[in-house]
């Protein structure tokens, strides 16, 4: 048989991995060579600089070496046994434990020579470790491993010596016929590790230095694959389509903010000039704009929109441009409507209504008016106006308060010829890196500061002891004139918890919020029941709204300016930020409180969210407590995870891998270069199938 030097060789045919090995390592996913060595190591167990006892702490990460003296296994009292190793080393023994595992045992003999690490314990006299990592010196199998011993994430019934042994035979098999990727003009003006050594480095690393030297290395190119990837799709997107120019000069751009009883903040100034830039161009606009809650988006949306019905679609036309905004929720819909309506009033601009809600004669004529052109601005849900609403002159879509969008979901209108230019607004800002990462082909826009008058709302954790205090809190700031909401917890809103919300609601407006006026919301009203409500609650005729997270997003009633959140538990991190956004939008100071089911037990995230009052910074700090592996930003956009790259600790990284794409694509857009011909390949590989990129060239 010739030699296979391919990295698509299967496992099970390189030397001593076997077949029974080779199913093992499968529930890894790891089939090939290629696998293998794309297997990366969570972690690393340091072997360097050997102790000597005398330098042993209890409890602090040590590595020993010596020469197993003595084995014995014994079954203990309460069934489990143990093993016990006794290593002789500089005049004193040690011994390593294991309990349960007697396959270890077979694994020692007298006379070898081995390196322990782990976390001592003196045990009488003598130092302990119990399932320390072991390094076989000589005629073991880890004899190659260097001095640190790198930890593989692992599946059920396979055994880190599995992967271990695996990776090593993989790289043993693909020395000298590793292609390299990026190109060495990259290679050093980055000072990245080449391919091969990389590979070996950071299965294998001669020190703490290559650790991170091959690291980067794979990060680097994991993000510029990315970013690649990303201006390809919105390239593609970009050649396919042209979209009408929006020009707003100065005196649109007065006319349309005369409109508002409000100044702009300078944030809002400069987004509506990005925005302004980005319409007046016949490229469509690809815009994620992101703010705090109550950061004032929605004023955003409104500009341009009007933008687009204050143009006229050509010079000598009586027709104008037709503006969409899509809301997640109808009550939020109906809530922009309104704004729009009375905003709009005597101007001209007819305001368009789409939801569920509505009769079908109301939906039809609603129809009607939008594709004869009558209608300026329509507002609604998205599953309408994306899926009923035929425009005449679309020239812009808002997506607004968006929770969950990437490439795969961004909702791009398409009608006939042109594509209308699009704004998404976030109602969770993420940290900026992770923005330009998952996002990388839209332009981001930020509101980074707050209407001027806003103060970050008061936020106290209340436990069960506290709560008797907190009604009595509360009653006296609504009997002062205040209004508030109560934030039921309900998931999926079934039966059973619209009983027990039910239940909340009586228990409340017969007990502690008895002297006020209450009102309930929840999913499963009907929309014109829920829109009711919350038309009494903004009206001021109740002082009091019981609602699930139906009021989450987007609703604004400045006068609601104290909030309780039962079992504050069950809610997410930016979950709890959004209900809190609820009342910080006036210029009262919000009240905000968390319900606890326990006084004491710490809970990361209730007490983050009551310790910060930043959405920026308590998104990436819901990232630090979701863990690394946790990438919110990739899973919300349906795009494959990541292998190495930390989108939060990597930060810088991902700056420079977008700066150096979009270097790389304005020079040769179709990566045509020989010099990138395999990078190309990797990326249609890797993320042709989910950008929809197919081949390109
Ligand atoms: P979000 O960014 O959460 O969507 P909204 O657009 O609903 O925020 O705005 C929150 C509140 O702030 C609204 O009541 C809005 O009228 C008000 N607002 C927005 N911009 C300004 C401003 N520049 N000055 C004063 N109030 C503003
Ligand atoms: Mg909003």
């Amino acid at each position: 048989m010739a030699a296979d030097t391919s990295l698509s060789t299967r496992l099970e045919r390189l030397p001593g991995v076997g077949t029974a090995r080779a199913e093992k390592l499968a529930k890894l996913g790891l089939v090939t060579v290629r696998d293998a060595l794309m297997h990366f190591p969570r972690d690393y167990r340091d072997f360097t600089g050997a102790h000597s006892l005398a330098d042993l702490r209890e409890g602090e990460h040590a590595s020993v070496a010596g020469e197993v003296a003595d084995v014995g296994s014994r079954t203990l009292f309460n069934g489990r046994t143990m093993l016990s190793v006794s290593i002789a080393c500089g005049g004193g023994r040690v011994r390593g434990v294991w309990f349960n595992m007697p396959f270890m045992a077979k694994r020692f003999a007298a006379g070898m020579k081995v390196v322990i690490a782990g976390q001592p314990r003196l045990n009488g006299s003598a130092w302990e470790f119990a399932h320390p990592e072991v390094r076989w010196l000589a005629g073991g199998e880890d004899a190659h491993a260097s001095d640190w011993l790198a930890v593989y994430p692992l599946a059920e019934g396979v055994q880190q010596s599995h992967v271990r042994l695996a990776v090593q035979a993989a790289l043993g098999h693909a020395a000298g016929i590793c292609p390299e990727a990026l190109p060495d003009e990259i290679l050093v003006a980055k000072s990245l590790l080449p391919i091969e050594r990389a590979f070996r480095e950071i299965h294998c690393p001669s020190s703490r230095e290559m650790i991170d030297a091959s690291r980067q290395r794979f990060v680097y190119q994991e993000l510029l694959m990315l970013q690649l990837a990303l201006r390809m799709h919105r390239s593609r997107q970009q050649r396919a389509s042209a979209a009408p120019p929006i020009a707003v000069d100065a005196r649109l751009d007065s006319r349309i903010r005369g409109r508002f009883a409000f100044e702009f903040t300078p944030a809002q100034k400069r987004v509506c000039g990005e925005i302004a830039a980005d319409m007046a161009r016949s490229e469509p606009m690809n815009r994620l704009l992101q703010g705090d809650v109550g950061s004032g988006k929605t004023a955003i949306a409104v500009y341009a929109m009007l933008a687009a019905v204050g143009t006229r679609v050509a010079p000598e036309s009586p027709e104008r441009y037709q503006a969409a905004i899509m809301a997640p929720t109808e009550l939020l819909a109906r809530q922009h409507h309104q704004t729009l309506s009375r905003l709009l009033a005597g101007s001209g601009v007819e305001v368009e209504l789409l939801v569920g809600g509505q009769t079908a004669k109301q939906r039809e004529a609603a129809l009607g008016r939008i594709a004869d052109g009558r209608a300026g601005i329509v507002v609604g849900t998205q599953a309408l106006v994306a899926g009923a609403a035929r425009f005449k002159h679309l020239a812009l879509v808002v997506i607004d308060e968006q929770h969950r969008f990437g490439v795969l979901q961004r909702a791009v209108l398409q009608q006939g010829q042109a594509d209308p230019h699009t704004l998404v607004m976030t109602a969770t800002p993420i940290p900026r890196t992770i923005a330009h990462a998952v996002y990388g082909d839209l332009d981001v826009s930020v509101l980074d500061e707050q209407p001027p008058g806003r103060q970050p709302v008061a936020t106290y954790r209340v436990g069960p002891d506290e709560l008797d205090r907190w009604w009595e809190f509360c009653g006296k700031k609504l009997a002062a004139g205040r209004r508030g909401y109560v934030v039921v917890p309900a998931v999926e809103e079934t039966k059973r918890e619209l009983a027990s919300i039910s239940s909340a609601y009586e228990g409340l407006a017969n007990g502690p919020l008895e002297a006020f006026r209450l009102g309930l919301v929840h999913g499963r009203m009907k929309a014109r029941e829920k829109a009711a409500v919350m038309e009494e609650f903004r009206s001021g005729a109740l002082d009091v709204l019981v609602a699930t997270s139906v009021i989450e997003v987007g609703i604004d009633v400045p006068e609601a300016t104290i909030m309780t959140i039962l079992d504050a538990e069950s809610f997410g991190l930016a979950q709890l930020h959004q209900l809190r956004g609820r009342v910080a939008r006036g210029a009262t100071q919000g009240i905000c409180g968390a319900v606890t089911s326990s006084q004491a037990d710490p809970h990361p995230r209730v007490d983050t969210f009551v310790a910060t009052t930043d959405g920026f910074r308590l998104a990436e700090q819901d990232l630090q407590l979701r863990g690394p592996g946790d990438l919110v930003g990739t899973k919300q956009s349906g795009m494959p995870p990541l292998y190495l790259a930390d989108l939060l600790r990597d930060g810088t990284v991902v700056a420079e891998a977008r700066r150096d794409a979009l270097e790389i694509f304005e020079r040769d857009p179709t990566l045509n270069d020989p010099a990138l011909e395999r990078l190309r390949k990797l990326i249609l590989d890797r993320w042709g199938p989910t950008l929809g990129l197919g081949t390109i060239g």
